[in-house]
């Protein structure tokens, strides 16, 4: 069977793809869902069952369908989970809602394109030619289909150490992964956790250590030791910035500073910037954008993606009672020692050798920006030049419609991707409120060309 559409991947960004393929494409149209997570929709965000796992965006911000803001909102209602718009739900919550969503779409069967759901990793591009897509599965099936939307994710950044010396039970407990949960039940309440990363990944592990009654002490190391700052507890208005005609990165970043110190409100600024920033990204050239990702990328991250701030209160308790203590510096080595992982740093802005012993390492130093080299079929369709990595090594280059270039820089006609390996062309492109407009936009080309092909 050659399907109308094939969507290849099993997270938010493809749960998002087939829900607005579904409304949008006519009846008689086919749709392949290829993806081997057993929680569909889920993906590595929502898939967490521990209610202090919380989203970082409101409510009011996460529908599913871009057209429809308060659907989510509307959803939790209905279920007697009641979140303001401005409040924080749990993505526990946001998982079933998305997965509640696809299911009442899918029983509308007379008037709905087919569906199939397949059990799947896509291997490898076979041809990629206008009008016919083959891929390779791992269940030794082929997929056939007019479009392509990948919807692959980025993958784990690689732990920043070399852990040859560590073997046994002792590198068991060095977590190169830390969404796959079951770790935790293995950490004894004493022990003590180093956490490699700061970010809202580290905040995710600590909190889930206390609800599964870990009460020893966590180092957190990271080069610059910053840790997200919250959402504000009272609604902060958007200020769209003043910005100056200039695209160099330190007057734009000056320019911010600026605004941000005049006033309490500098959330309101970092929001009102949010709309502005995939087409101020696109402005920059690709000197501008590495610099911003050289010098600005950890101040952007922790005012851009914050707790909520009954999140923040707890990890702000832990941090003054000493229970987390946060490092800042490059990690050297890690090496066993007496039954014991010991970690060597150089402190930032000093010299000498400091050390930190635990029992487990967790590494969260975030996800993998260039999406290509955690995926084998990336890697083949690199290596065959049908898609190309972005100059900044952010992901693959796409073009304004999210349709894959190649490596002659020519559109593959029907091949689109969305998500976070789009994030050279859009940068803003990781979070729910920017995924669901791409992958609508992506639905609508799709449909419409569609349409078109049976007209003529
Ligand atoms: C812990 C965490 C919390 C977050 N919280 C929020 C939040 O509160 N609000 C918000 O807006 N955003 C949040 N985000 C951002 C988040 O990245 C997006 O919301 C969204 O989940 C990204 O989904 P995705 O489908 O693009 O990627 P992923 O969730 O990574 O899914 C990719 C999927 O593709 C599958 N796949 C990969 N390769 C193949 C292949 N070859 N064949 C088939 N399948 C394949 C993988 O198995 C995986 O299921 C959070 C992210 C994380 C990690």
């Amino acid at each position: 069977m050659v399907y109308d559409v094939a969507v290849v991947g099993a997270g938010f960004s493809a749960i998002a793809e087939t829900a607005n393929l579904l409304r949008l494409l006519p009846p008689w149209a086919s749709i392949a869902v290829v993806g081997d997570d057993p929680g569909f929709g889920r993906g590595t965000a929502y898939r967490t069952e521990l209610h202090v796992h919380r989203l970082n965006v409101p409510a009011g911000r996460m529908s599913i369908f871009a057209d429809e803001p308060n659907n989510f909102v509307d959803w939790l209602r209905d279920q007697k989970r009641e979140v303001p718009p401005d409040g924080f739900a749990s993505r526990d919550d946001f998982g079933r809602y998305l997965r509640d969503r696809l299911a009442s779409l899918l029983r509308d069967r007379d008037n709905r394109p087919t569906v199939h759901f397949i059990k799947a990793k896509a291997t490898a591009c076979d041809q990629c030619t206008p009008g016919k897509l083959v891929f390779q599965l791992d269940n030794g099936a082929s997929l056939h289909a007019t479009n392509v939307v990948l919807c692959l994710g980025v993958g784990n950044a690689d732990l920043p150490a070399d852990l040859s010396s560590v073997k046994g039970v002792l590198r068991e407990r060095i977590v190169a992964n830390p969404w796959r949960l079951g770790w935790l039940s293995h950490v004894q309440p004493s022990q003590t956790v180093c956490i490699l990363g700061s970010g809202l990944t580290m905040v995710d592990q600590v909190l889930a250590l206390r609800a599964h009654g870990h009460r020893g002490p966590i180092h957190v190391l990271s080069r610059r030791g910053r840790v997200p700052h919250a959402h504000a507890t009272r609604k902060v208005e958007p200020v769209v910035p003043a910005l100056p005609a200039s695209r160099e990165i330190s007057m734009l970043l000056s320019a911010l500073r600026k605004q941000v110190r005049a006033g309490p409100q500098w959330r309101g600024v970092m929001d009102g910037l949010r709309p502005l920033t995939q087409s101020l990204w696109q402005e920059l050239s690709n000197t501008q954008r590495s610099r911003f990702l050289r010098h600005a990328l950890a101040w952007w991250n922790i005012h851009r993606h914050r707790l909520a701030p009954d999140v923040a209160c707890q990890l702000h308790t832990l941090l003054d009672d000493s229970t987390v203590t946060v490092h800042k510096g490059y990690l050297q080595a890690v090496a066993e020692n007496a039954n014991r992982l010991h970690l060597s740093f150089q402190p930032r802005g000093g010299t000498g050798t400091h050390k930190i012993e635990a029992d487990w390492v967790v590494n969260c130093t975030g996800m993998e920006r260039a999406g290509i080299a955690h995926s084998p079929l990336l890697r083949q369709m690199r290596s065959d030049g049908l898609i190309a990595g972005d100059d900044l090594g952010l992901g693959i280059c796409v073009d304004a419609n999210s349709q894959v270039v190649d490596c002659d820089g020519k559109t593959q006609a029907g091949l689109y991707a969305i998500g976070a390996l789009t994030a050279g062309r859009f940068w803003e492109i990781t979070a729910v409120p920017d995924i669901r407009v791409q992958a609508r936009n992506v639905a609508s080309l799709i449909s419409a060309d569609l349409r078109g092909s049976v007209d003529t």
